[in-house]
């Protein structure tokens, strides 16, 4: 039997709403082997998720998924593997963490203009978190009974043409991969799909991200499709790159975004954990259907 490898998923640290501990209960529960934490640009729960790795008997790998600007656009970046020690992944994240302050700020004060009334206070009580993140806004707007739902929110409010909306200046990639490498780890291109750059646009962005040191594209996600998980794999193929694996799990309650999920559908791709050690690695050598 093949391992399920999870490698893309969030605690309370960031926006996901189970602890570091809760989650690898989880996972564990769910049939996961080996389980990244990738909590939005900060590792503050690694250490705990492998205190509870250890005690469930599965893998934990320490990750992290971290906001990049690339030709102003935001994308994500998946390190798996690091160092969460490593000093200059540590600054870089930090500063990271005071730009997402400094929106988090501007964004309140736009859903104040807007009559959701103390929003900066309310959201910060909420999160109670060392990430805060548009997903904060988006479960304090819903509590109010200001939109229904996620999809709303982040149409009417959060996302590009919404009410709240302030755009994120993150990091620029190569610095991102530069501090995964520092660390230790491996960089990915998170969710590459959901970017919806032509094909043209996706492979400069390959490029930059290969030249920076980057290894892998996360072909299986829960934002792909199936056709869309077949046009990355090919992608990940063609491009030499390698093949990453994650639900980006949030929050229980949604059978479609679940840990360890419909997380098995690539061919033909060498998968992440190819070179990693005996203790993580799978018992084949390519990921297959
Ligand atoms: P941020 O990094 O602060 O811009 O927040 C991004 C987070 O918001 C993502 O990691 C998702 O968890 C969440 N998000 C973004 N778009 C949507 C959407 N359309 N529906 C639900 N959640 C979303
Ligand atoms: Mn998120
Ligand atoms: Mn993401
Ligand atoms: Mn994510």
């Amino acid at each position: 039997m093949s391992k399920i490898y999870d490698l893309h998923a969030h605690s309370t640290v960031s926006d996901g709403t189970l602890s570091p501990t809760e989650l690898v209960q989880r996972a564990a529960s769910q049939g996961v082997d080996v389980l990244a934490l990738t909590d939005h640009d900060a590792t503050h729960g690694v250490h705990e998720a492998q205190i509870a790795a250890k005690s469930c008997g599965i893998q934990l790998i320490s990750g992290v998924e971290i906001s990049v600007s690339w030709r102003r656009q935001t994308i994500h970046i998946v390190g798996l593997n690091v160092d969460v020690e490593n000093a200059a992944l540590c600054e870089g994240l930090d500063k990271i963490r005071v730009l997402r302050i400094e929106r988090a700020k501007r964004i309140a004060q736009k859903l104040e203009k807007n009559g959701v009334e103390n929003a900066w206070e309310a959201c910060v009580e909420m999160a109670g978190c060392e990430s805060i993140t548009r997903t904060h806004f988006a479960r304090l707007i819903i509590e109010r009974g200001v939109a229904p739902d996620m999809k709303t929110v982040f149409k009417k409010w959060l996302g590009r043409k919404g009410k709240a909306f302030v755009s994120g200046e993150w990091a620029e990639l190569d610095e991102a991969i530069g501090w995964i490498r520092a660390a230790g780890g491996q960089a990915i291109i998170a969710h590459p799909a959901r970017y919806e750059f032509t094909r043209t646009k996706l492979i400069e962005l390959i490029k930059d991200f290969k030249a920076a040191g980057g290894v892998g594209l996360e072909v299986i996600t829960s934002s792909h499709n199936i056709a869309e998980r077949a046009a990355m794999s090919i992608i990940c193929r063609d491009n030499e790159l390698l093949a990453s694996v994650g639900s980006d799990f949030h929050t229980p309650g949604n059978p479609r975004i679940e840990l360890g999920k419909h997380l098995h559908m690539v061919r033909d791709c060498t998968p992440i954990w190819d070179q990693w050690p005996e203790s993580t690695q799978n018992d084949v050598s390519r990921i297959a259907g």
